[in-house]
């Protein structure tokens, strides 16, 4: 946990005792900060009380006495309306802060003196932040990963003793920026911008201003030059005095990726042709990214080449399951929307494509440009029998029910395609919530892992 003093001997509100929550709390207190925390569940402020952390109901508090309010990432500042607590900062004039604020505001206290890398878009942020951190663990690096991806900023580990070996990397949304005025990472990376989440930020506009902020306050910026908006931004940076690296999954830029390679002054610098967690031209995108950042804390080309190769990937992004025979199959399940299968179905040239559960807005007409690329269609779940509807007649498919039958029958129609050239692939990449036959998509996913481990003459990768 990092210890947070800058707000030593102040009184400090605390909306939202989820995980980050506590976290925030502990490490606030640690500092000698006055915390009253409060949570709009009964069950959470038990157990934050419980642990320590001093609760009450915000509402009845007096705000005059409150030099911030930190709010959990979850909790709405602007869209779709301001959380209560928001209209009582205001009122008393009490800046909002979040815990990446906090995190920032600390390493400006210590100096700065590890690097702090810190990547945001509307999609790959995940996978491109997991990659760096495994490249630089890789390459010999005490590395710090957090943020919008598994611990907590403020749950990393504190500033060693030798912070010259350390990194942060962090994984950063735009609810976090927009509640992080300080954001100032060494290096800062914009993969992409396309309308998410405009429920919450109101217009593209605002949305794209958000994560402009974080690559407009870094020491170096990445930004993506594959959609306007991030065109447009890099344009501004590269105007302002921020030194800039563009990179792009198809055109020119100062990183960019070609037939499986990224190219860099015109050479290939790394690879990509053989790393299977990697396919894709979105994860070209990724990938330039990551060895933009690596590059930007010393790392050689043949290092991050290593780091790439050994790369696992993702579970539940386009992480391979295994193989039977020819066959590989892919778990995707994080794929909710036809908007993310796309990318999955444009990386093999033939697939037996799983998909269905709980449909969204929109179903899978977008995907029309990838139907080519669908040997057949298996689908599930409630959203069967309207997906079946919006396939051409041209495409084979067949209801499947529950989803252990749909791996069933696609491994044996799969099995029969096989070494008739292209490779064979069963790829589960759902373009629809799991919620009808599971908890979470995680479940969904380990069911599909559980029913491919169960056929006959399974081997996992790398076995
Ligand atoms: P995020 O953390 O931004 O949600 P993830 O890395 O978890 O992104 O990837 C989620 C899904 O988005 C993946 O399954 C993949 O289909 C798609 N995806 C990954 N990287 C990109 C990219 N650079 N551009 C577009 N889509 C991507």
């Amino acid at each position: 946990m990092i210890t947070i003093d800058v707000t030593h001997e102040q009184t400090v509100a605390l909306f939202g005792l989820g995980g980050s929550g506590l976290v925030t709390a502990a490490a606030l207190m640690a500092g000698g900060t006055q915390v009253i925390a409060f949570d709009d569940n009964p069950a959470s402020v038990e157990r934050a009380e419980a642990q320590g952390i001093t609760c009450a109901d915000l509402r009845t508090i007096d705000w005059d006495c409150v030099d911030a309010l930190v709010l959990a990432p979850g909790v709405p500042l602007t869209h779709p309306q301001p959380h209560w607590t928001v209209e009582f900062a205001r009122r008393s004039e009490v800046p909002i802060v979040g815990d990446v604020e906090l995190f920032f505001r600390q390493m400006a206290k210590a100096g700065r003196p590890a690097p702090v890398i810190a990547i945001t878009g509307t999609n790959g942020k995940s996978t491109t932040t997991a990659l760096i951190a495994h490249v630089l663990k890789q390459a010999g690096r005490d590395v710090q990963m957090g943020g919008n991806i598994g611990r907590a900023v403020l749950d990393l580990d504190p500033l060693s003793e030798t912070p010259a070996n350390q990194v942060y990397v962090v994984e950063i949304s735009s609810y976090q920026i927009d509640l992080a005025p300080s954001i100032a990472p060494h290096v800062g990376l914009l993969l992409n911008l396309t309308p998410d989440h405009l429920e919450r930020h109101g217009t593209l506009e605002n949305y794209a201003g958000i994560k402009e902020r974080l690559v407009a306050a870094s020491d170096l910026a990445v930004v993506g030059l594959d959609d306007e908006h991030c065109r447009a931004i890099s344009g501004r940076i590269s105007a302002s005095r921020t030194p800039l690296v563009t990179i792009s999954k198809d055109g020119a830029a100062d990183v960019f990726f070609a037939d499986g390679k990224l190219i860099v002054d015109g050479d290939m610098v790394i690879d990509l042709s053989g790393v299977g967690s990697l396919r894709g031209q979105h994860n070209g995108q990724n990938a330039a990214a990551a060895f933009a950042a690596c590059r930007a804390v010393g790392l050689s080309s043949e290092e991050i080449q290593s780091g790439f190769n050994s790369f696992p990937g993702l579970a539940h992004r386009m992480e391979q399951a295994g193989h039977v025979g020819d066959v590989l199959f892919v778990n995707d399940s994080k794929a909710t929307n036809a908007e993310a299968v796309a990318p999955a179905l444009s990386s093999f040239p033939k697939v037996h494509w799983i998909a269905g559960g709980l449909a969204k807005d929109g179903g899978i007409g977008s995907l029309a440009p990838q139907f080519d690329r669908i040997a057949k269609a298996y689908f599930i779940g409630e959203a069967a029998g309207s997906f079946a509807s919006q396939l051409p007649d041209t495409i084979p498919y067949e209801i499947a029910g529950s989803l252990k039958q749909a791996v069933n029958h696609a491994a044996r129609d799969a099995s029969l395609a096989a070494g008739k050239g292209a490779e064979a692939v069963v790829l589960l990449s759902p373009a629809a919530a799991s919620f009808d036959q599971f908890p979470n998509f995680e479940k969904r996913g380990e069911a599909f892992k559980d029913a491919v481990a169960a056929l006959e003459g399974y081997v996992p990768i790398g076995g």
